[in-house]
Order: structure tokens, then sequence, then C-alpha cells
């Protein structure tokens, strides 16, 4: 039968990270069709990272996020579309309908679409003094009310959470950030590098209240009085609310795609259960060959990875993803550099908490699965080296600062399996 779309463009849905990078490997992997990325935001694609530390600091930093300039876009004959929501995907016709009433066919269609904020019902977006953060407008809107907090309360101590309370501890504003778990950065990082974390928040008179959540939410002349499920109850101007993201699957699931609570289910190429359909970055629960089996990431080094693998997969299948992501945080004067499993069952410290100096191991059965740091660059690329190789490391030698780790490594080619000693 012939194909009666092989002249339809490659549609990519979601104008993020992930979709920039697969239209730009798609063309590098000599892809000479059109490429349509379609986004429901107005901006065209920026960077996220910066929304939650300097865009919050400085007013000029929001016209520098751009991922690409438009002269990218022209030179690589990419079409963005703007302000417009895919709603539909018709996959029999192979067409996409949007919240404007037009529709787009394809011969490929990407699903980049991210994620979604979790919400508060108590505190939900558009309430005055609430904020939340995913979008340039998010960000922008924060950075414009901060000079008139005085008391900011931040409900959620992840990544976002604390962020935001460094850059309002910063501004000499007074900062209470709840966690409903029994830590902050829980997901995020083990606890040794969470406790460096703390440490630094609670020197600088942020306070940080764990096992608690909200109760009930009264408003106030200026702000809200929260009512909290410790008996207590705190006043704010303001609130930021960071509690996490869930992937944007509705799409997907409407049109009879395989998706789970993890994401749009996709192969080891990035394809969904529809063989012209493909989904890339932070949306899609991929197969990963290093670990063999799906999983799904939130982090730049991710969207970026995955988006250029599934851009390449549509042009030509190669090897399955394996690609090992991390992530970054930055908070005060410190950055914590994170690559790998970010937990692990055992958690070795190498160099001082105390100064700001340290890496920290993960182990999985004795194997460097991660490796977190701050402040010692030179040992965090050591460490990724370990973690590239699945790397059997004596746990002395791991604490060992006077141990050259690189050295080590150099010396020991088939270090994997010449670890005799565990502990
Ligand atoms: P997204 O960036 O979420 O892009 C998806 C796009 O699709 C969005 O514009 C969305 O509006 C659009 N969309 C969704 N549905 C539709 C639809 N139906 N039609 C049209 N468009 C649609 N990671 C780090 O590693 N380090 C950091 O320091 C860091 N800081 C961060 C700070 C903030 C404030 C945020 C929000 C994220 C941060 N991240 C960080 C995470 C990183 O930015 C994300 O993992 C990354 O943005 C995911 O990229 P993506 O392209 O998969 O999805
Ligand atoms: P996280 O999931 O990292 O942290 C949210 C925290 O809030 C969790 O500890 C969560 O606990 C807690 N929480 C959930 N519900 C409540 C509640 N009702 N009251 C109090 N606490 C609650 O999410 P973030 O919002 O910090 O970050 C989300 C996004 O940030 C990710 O998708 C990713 O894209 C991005 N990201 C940001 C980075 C950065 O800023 N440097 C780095 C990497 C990614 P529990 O887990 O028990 O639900």
């Amino acid at each position: 039968m012939k194909n009666t779309h092989e002249n339809e463009p490659m549609v990519i849905i979601g104008a993020g990270i992930a979709a920039v990078y697969a239209a730009e490997s798609a063309r590098k992997a000599g892809f000479d069709g059109r490429i349509i990325i379609c986004g429901d935001e107005r901006e065209a694609p920026y960077d996220r990272p910066p929304l939650s530390k300097k865009v919050l600091q400085e007013a000029e930093e929001a016209a520098h996020i751009s991922l690409r300039d438009n002269a990218f876009y022209d030179a690589h004959n990419i079409d963005l579309r703007l302000g417009n929501a895919a709603q539909r995907i018709d996959r029999e016709a192979r067409q996409v309908e949007f919240s404007d009433g037009t529709s787009l066919g394809y011969g490929t269609l990407v699903l980049a679409t991210g994620s979604s904020l979790r919400t508060l019902p108590l505190l939900h977006p558009g309430m005055p003094h609430v904020f939340y953060l995913r979008r340039i407008s998010d960000a922008i809107a924060l950075r414009e009310a901060l000079p008139n907090i005085r008391s900011l309360v931040v409900v959620g101590a992840g990544v976002i959470g604390l962020e935001v309370a460094s850059v309002a501890n910063g501004m000499g504003i007074d900062v209470t950030v709840l966690e409903a778990g029994d830590r902050p950065m829980a997901r995020a990082t083990c606890a040794e590098v969470c406790e460096f974390v703390v440490k630094q928040h609670e020197q600088r008179g942020v306070r940080i209240r764990t096992g608690v959540s909200i109760r009930e939410v009264t408003e106030r002349s200026s702000g809200y009085r929260l009512a909290l499920s410790d008996g207590e109850s705190l006043d704010a101007d303001a609130v930021v609310v960071g509690i996490g993201v869930v992937p944007n699957v509705a799409l997907a699931e409407a049109a009879g795609l395989e998706t789970c609570a993890s994401g749009i289910c996709v192969d080891g190429q990035g394809r969904t259960s529809d063989a012209h359909i493909y989904a890339a970055g932070e949306v899609a629960f991929h197969f990963n060959a290093r670990v063999g089996r799906a999983e799904r990431q939130e982090n730049w080094h991710h969207a970026v990875a995955h988006g250029e693998h599934v851009g390449r997969a549509i042009v030509c299948s190669g090897p399955d993803y394996e690609e090992i992501s991390g992530y970054w945080s930055d908070q005060y004067d410190f950055s914590l550099q994170s690559f790998g499993v970010p937990i692990g069952e055992q958690n070795v410290v190498r160099g001082s908490t105390d100064i700001g100096a340290f890496v920290v191991f993960h182990l999985q059965a004795g194997v460097v699965v991660g490796v977190s740091a701050v402040g010692v660059p030179r040992e965090m690329r050591a460490g990724k080296a370990l973690v590239r190789s699945a790397a059997k490391v004596p746990v002395s030698v791991l604490r060992d600062a006077s141990v050259d780790l690189a050295k080590w490594r150099e010396a020991r080619p088939s270090d994997a399996e010449s670890a005799s000693e565990s502990a």
C-alpha cells in the first residue's frame, strides 16, 4: 500500500528542551523533510534551570534564556508554532488537532510534552500570594513579588523549594520550609548530602520543618495563616509550592498509546506503541539499556540526551538509549552536582561536609552507581568515570582523600573485578 503520509512533516508537540534537541538531532542525522515544533507556551523554547536561580534574582536574566535564536530555526528549517496546545491525536488520519481549531498532518509525531506541577487544593495556582514554578511566566511573577515579601513559606523541600528558599533568604526574607516527608530532598539525594544542605539553610536562618503538612489556610490582610498538621500555625506574606511534577500523558492516553503513571511508554529508540509516534524527554517512560529496564528521569541532562537520541532514532535506528544522567542544584554559594543513581545502599563520603568540599559515592552491591559532590570538580570527574565503568572500588579507597582516584583507576583498568574488600 502506498504511504500517503510520506511527504507529511515531522511534528513535535511541546516546545521545550527535548523538542529542540530532537529537531536538531534529526536534521544532523539527515532528515530533510519539514519539522514543526508546536508549543502551548507563547515564548520560543527556553531553558528552565535558570527559572529557580538567576531569573528570580535579576530582571534581565529572563531575556537570556532562549535555547536557540531565530537564526538557528531558519538555518535548520524548523518552524515554530507557539501559544497553541495540541488537543487530540487522530492516529488513523495521522493528524493533530489544536486548541485554535487548526490541525496538522504528520509523517512522524514526537511527544515532548514534559511535566505539569503537582498542586495543593488549599493553595492552588492562581490564588493571590501563592506561587508555583515551572514556566518563565511563573518565575517572572515570583521575582516581581519577592521585594515586597517579608515572610515566605515554601511548601516542599525538594530541589526547587530549596533553591527558592536560598534566593529568598539572600534577599533578607524570613523563610520557613515545610516538608511532608521525613527529610528534605528525599528523592534527589542521600541522607549524607541532605545533612550538608540542611546545615547550609539553618546556618543562614531558614527553618526547615519535616513531617508536617498544611491542614487549613486562612486569608489575612497580607498573605495567609497556615494551620499545620502538628497543631501549630504560621503566618506568611506569600507561599511558594514546589511539591513535584507529573508527566503530561493525557494526549497520548486519549489517543490509546501505552502510558502509565510514570509517563508515555517507549522502547530504547523512543518509539511508543504506535510506530509513527515517539516520545522524548521528561514525559517518556523510556527503556534504558544500561539499567535494563524502563525509567523516567526529571533532569536537564536527560531532556537533552533523550531528545537527541530520539531525533536520531527517527532517521536511523541505532543502539538503544543508554545514557546516565544527573542534575545540579545551586543554593547560596554552593553547587551540588549529582550523576547516576543519587542514593545508594551505601553512601561513602570522601572529604569534608563541614567545609563544603566533598564527594559521596553511591554504592549498590559494592558497585559505584552514582556520585554527588560539592566543591570538588576533579573528584566529581573521577567519580563519574567510576560510575560509567560500573567500578567496584574498595570503600577504604573511596574514603581516602589521599588516593588519587583517576590514577588508581588507570592503574587498575579491570577495577570492576579488582575489589577484594567491601568495607
Ligand atoms: P519541558 O521542559 O517540561 O517542556 C515541555 C513543553 O511542552 C512545555 O513548554 C509544555 O508547556 C509543553 N506542552 C505540554 N503539553 C502540551 C500540549 N498539549 N501542546 C503543546 N505544548 C505542550 N534540571 C537540572 O538538571 N538541573 C537544574 O538545576 C534544574 N532546574 C530546574 C528548575 C526549574 C524551575 C524547573 C521547572 C526545572 C528544572 N530542571 C533542572 C529540570 C529540567 O528543566 C527539566 O527536566 C526539563 O525542562 C525537561 O525538559 P522537557 O523538554 O522534557 O519538558
Ligand atoms: P521534588 O519531587 O524534588 O520535591 C518535592 C518535595 O515536596 C518532595 O520531598 C515531596 O515529598 C514534598 N511534598 C509533596 N507533597 C507535599 C505537601 N503536601 N506538603 C509538603 N511537602 C510535600 O520536586 P520539586 O518540585 O522540587 O522539583 C520538581 C521538578 O524539578 C522536577 O520535575 C525536575 O524537572 C526539576 N528539577 C529541578 C532541579 C533543580 O531545581 N535544581 C534539578 C533537577 C530537576 P514526597 O516525595 O514524599 O511526595
